[in-house]
């Protein structure tokens, strides 16, 4: 690494809560190409482009979000690129396989992937987090994580907790140190950007919901990176019974409906309909996070549903043999 990037890495803060300061020495400003150096990657196109694709690691072209905000992910996992002036924050990496797409796309765009300052991410699965210890040796940026997703980085394994630990044991990532771990509610702030993190453990213990506002001039929206809520799970979890697990996914449902909502982005886009909102012109939907979350609360209360109905017919089923084998005691 650079003396620059070691300077200006210094200057940018994670700061707790609402305790923020602005860098104390800018350094050399970033590489800027802005929007209109780059009018033709539109969401649009980008749509166009990953029609009847949806593969990890299918490459897409990267895509003006708005104002400092560019997708730089692939056709079936997002990727976010922040920029400012004093660096850039890349959010999610995808893949390992994708890492070298969302290089490129970075670099497409204009951007130097040593101005990439942070990393940070949506969910502490391979799919969205398998490419970060490769981001990390291309930019040289620190991570920044909620601690939950962080002990996940660490180890590379999956929290036992999960719901789908016996599928993703099978996928180990890199493992990757967290430089800042964050509380929900921090906020990292670069060159006038403020990402805030919430937590919203519904789909993983990990699970972090971003927003920032970003302005054209003087037309600001706010972009919300709502992370994914689905609650799927391995062949023998039952939420039933694992209480815990229940009482964060309704957190993480009851905060994700409660974000800022500006335009929503997921980590999958096809998880709301992102593609499709991209050809229609991407606008900004308040309500979008509160049906977003609604979905996810339907489905998972049908879930619950389900496992009381098996957990039903399965202690059915051990009554009738329990009930057999005294029977058949009584007989002898
Ligand atoms: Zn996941």
């Amino acid at each position: 690494m650079s003396a620059k990037p070691i300077l200006a890495a210094l200057a940018l803060t994670v700061a707790a809560c609402s305790a923020i300061t602005g860098p104390v020495d800018a350094g050399p400003a970033a590489v800027l190409p802005g929007p209109q150096a780059n009018a033709h990657y539109t969401p649009a196109a980008l749509a166009a482009a990953c029609q009847g694709k949806d593969g990890w690691a299918d490459p897409a072209p990267p895509a003006h979000i708005y104002g400092n905000t560019w997708y730089v992910g692939t056709c079936g996992i997002t990727a976010l690129l922040v920029t400012g002036p004093q660096g850039h924050v890349l959010v999610d990496a995808g893949v390992p396989e994708a890492a070298p797409l969302v290089a490129a796309n970075v670099e497409k765009l204009g951007f130097a992937l040593r101005d990439v300052r942070w990393i940070v991410g949506g969910h502490e699965h391979f799919d969205h987090a398998g490419g970060i210890g490769e981001m990390q040796r291309l930019t040289g940026a620190r991570v920044a994580g909620i601690a939950p997703w962080a002990k996940v980085m660490a180890t590379g394994l999956p929290d036992d907790s999960d719901p789908q630990y016996d599928d993703l044991v099978k996928h180990p990532m890199e493992r990757v140190k967290t430089d800042r771990i964050l509380a929900s509610g921090a906020k990292i702030a670069l060159g006038g950007t403020l990402l805030t993190a919430t937590a919203t453990p519904a789909h993983s213990p990990g699970s972090t919901s971003w927003t920032w506002k970003t302005c054209e001039g003087q037309e600001c929206r706010t972009i919300t990176y709502a992370d994914s809520i689905s609650t799927i799970s391995s062949e023998n979890y039952w939420f039933s019974l694992h209480q815990d697990r229940v009482a964060a996914v309704r957190v993480g449902l009851d905060r994700v409906a409660k974000l800022d909502c500006g335009i929503l982005l997921t980590p999958h886009p096809s998880a709301s309909d992102l593609f499709a909102r991209m050809s229609a012109g991407l606008a900004p939907a308040p309500t979008a996070c509160a049906a977003y979350a609604q979905a996810a609360s339907q489905r998972f209360a049908e879930r619950l549903a389900k496992d009381e109905k098996l957990k039903a017919a399965t202690q059915q089923t051990i009554f009738e043999a329990i009930g057999a084998a005294e029977k058949a005691k009584k007989n002898r």
